[in-house]
């Protein structure tokens, strides 16, 4: 490839991870440059109002907590660019990462925060109606409802939190949820259940999205009884969970068998000298804009610890 540059400290993704390591990065002095990825901001920039932030006392809207990390990020230095990481090759030292199959960048470290992405049904109608009334974000499509029935599927603190925010805008929401009960916290399920226009759909799973260029309603399937109930709908929202986005590093990197980068315990590190991992890309568990930007932070101090050591050599 002509187009070839060389970086000391590659960040690739730009949630509050990836972010926070910037901060660090290019205040240590690393020159980090970052490439943001095919979601610019990451899962925030899909939320309203984030209130367990520490130091926000009256909470702050996602996407402008991103555009915060950014600006500060840019403040010191950090050389932020947008762009997709395509294509790995961790074999060699530097790093080779391909940006939008164009650019080759050669990295002494590479961060990887590249998060994880809204888990689909898997429905032929589901990604049919995409463009139609399908989304994984309320905060997004939920105006195009106002004042219609929509449905949300899912029993976490997602579904909790979209059918929420989607019952002040629409008339009644259907909470489509597959077990007997709700994953999430309690907190939210007794927001949610407590709200007039939302009514649970419990046992029960979408068997079709109905409608053609849009959505016109869902047919669903109680699964104690095998009844099956159509509703009409104007949208249709999934809350179901993410999946890692890590499909480009599985040749190299160590990955769990949900696909989650495994680190080594207490720090950022992969299996693979000069690769750290953060944020949501590694942690199935806590999944915080607070924790994100905590393994951040870490990365970019391990990231700094590790060229330190190349210097000497
Ligand atoms: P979760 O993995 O917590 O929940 C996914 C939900 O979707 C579960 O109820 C699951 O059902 C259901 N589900 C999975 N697959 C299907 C399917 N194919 N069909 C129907 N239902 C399905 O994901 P979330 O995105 O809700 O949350 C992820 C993390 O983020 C959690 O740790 C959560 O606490 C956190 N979070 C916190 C928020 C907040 O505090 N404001 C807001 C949003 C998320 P089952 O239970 O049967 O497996």
């Amino acid at each position: 490839m002509n187009n070839v540059e060389k970086v000391h400290c590659l960040i690739i993704g730009s949630g509050p991870a990836g972010y926070t390591a910037a901060i660090y990065a290019s205040r240590a002095g690393l020159q980090p440059v970052l490439y943001q990825g095919a979601e610019p901001g990451g899962q925030l920039m899909l939320t309203t109002e984030v209130e367990n932030f520490p130091g926000y006392p009256h909470g702050i809207l996602g996407p402008q907590m991103m555009s915060d990390l950014q600006e500060q990020a840019s403040r010191f230095g950090a050389d932020i660019r947008t762009g997709v990481a395509t294509r790995v090759d961790f074999s060699t030292s530097p790093k080779k990462v391909i940006i939008d199959d164009e650019k080759e960048i050669h990295a002494d470290a590479v961060i990887i925060a590249t998060g994880a992405s809204a888990k689909w049904l898997g429905l032929e109608s589901e990604s049919r109606l995409r463009a139609g009334g399908v989304s994984s974000c309320a905060v997004c499509d939920g105006f195009f409802h106002r004042g219609k029935p929509v449905a949300v599927v899912g029993g976490g603190d997602s579904a909790a939190e979209e059918a929420s925010y989607l019952a002040k805008i629409c008339s009644k929401v259907y909470l489509v949820v597959r077990r007997d009960k709700m994953r999430a916290s309690q907190i939210m399920q007794k927001r949610v259940m407590s709200l007039p226009n939302v009514e649970i759909l419990w046992n029960t799973e979408t068997v079709e999205i109905l409608g053609e260029q849009t959505v016109t309603g869902a047919r669903f399937r109680n699964v104690l009884t095998n009844e099956i109930r159509e509703i009409e709908l104007s949208g249709f929202f999934v809350a179901i969970g993410h999946q890692p986005n890590t499909a480009i590093f599985k040749d190299y990197l160590a990955l769990d068998e949900q696909g989650y980068i495994i680190t080594r315990k207490g720090s950022t590190h992969t299996n693979i000298e000069g690769v750290f991992a953060c944020g949501d890309v590694q942690d199935k568990i806590y999944r915080q804009a607070i924790t994100a930007a905590a393994s951040g932070c870490m990365a970019a101090l391990d990231a700094e610890r590790y060229l330190a050591t190349l210097e000497i050599h």
